[in-house]
């Protein structure tokens, strides 16, 4: 068994809570969405059997926190991760970056994974379909491990797809952290938005986020 993978590299996690945290990142290529604010490209790629895998990271520095899956969307491969997690055995944290739409998928390899950075695609955000059922069935399996949530905001993105998001995470477990996170580091036009929709949802009671990807802000991959 073979997988499709985009790139492999060290960097600091760019994203979400864990920002600045030093980490391995494996992308895979392939992914069943199409947001239109897309920026990956997942046209290039080179294949690796799940022990190829594991000989090629190791050429890494191996300091980092945690070994990252990306993409594209990484549970298009279940298959492979499973048997690649496997011959891990457990020697490194799996911290999975997810657009939350592929439950069945997640059921499936959920116990190799220690940490999940899981999306709502936001259909005002993405310019494509909705997602709420595949996002609450998915947020209840994740909710097992350590997870948070993240939504991309574009000057497009509407409240009332925040709200929706808000109430499934309420209705899981309110300590789950939402990310907002603006669509460009630089994008002036959101930044009044997001200060809006805070207000907005103030009434949830969540653990809500306003986190920029940083490594755009500091110009690193
Ligand atoms: S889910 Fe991620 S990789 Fe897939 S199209 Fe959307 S932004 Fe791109």
């Amino acid at each position: 068994m073979r997988a499709k993978i985009n790139e492999i590299f060290s960097s600091i996690q760019g994203e979400g809570p864990y920002v600045g945290i030093p980490q391995l990142f494996i992308r895979f290529a392939g992914c069943n969405l199409n947001c239109g604010y897309c920026d990956t490209d997942c046209d290039r790629f080179k294949q690796f059997s799940p022990r190829q895998l594991r000989q090629e990271i190791k050429k890494y520095y191996s300091r980092y926190h945690s070994l990252v899956l990306t993409g594209g969307e990484p549970l298009l491969w279940v298959d492979f991760i499973t048997e690649f997690a496997n011959l891990l055995a457990k020697e490194q944290l799996i911290y999975l970056e997810t657009n939350g739409t592929l439950e069945g998928q997640l059921e499936k390899v959920i116990k190799y994974i220690d940490i999940i950075a899981m999306d709502f695609k936001l259909p005002s955000s993405t310019g494509g379909a909705a997602y709420w059922r595949q996002h609450k069935h998915f947020l209840e399996i994740a909710a097992a491990r350590e997870v948070f949530a993240k939504a991309v905001v574009t000057p497009d993105t509407k409240l009332p797809d925040l709200i929706k998001t808000a109430k499934i995470i309420e209705g899981i477990d309110r300590k789950i952290p939402l990310v907002l996170q603006p669509v460009h580091p630089q994008e002036f036009k959101v930044r009044d938005k997001i200060s809006k929709f805070r207000e907005d949802l103030s009434g949830f009671n969540l653990d809500l986020r306003v986190i920029p990807q940083i490594h755009k802000v500091i110009g690193v991959q």
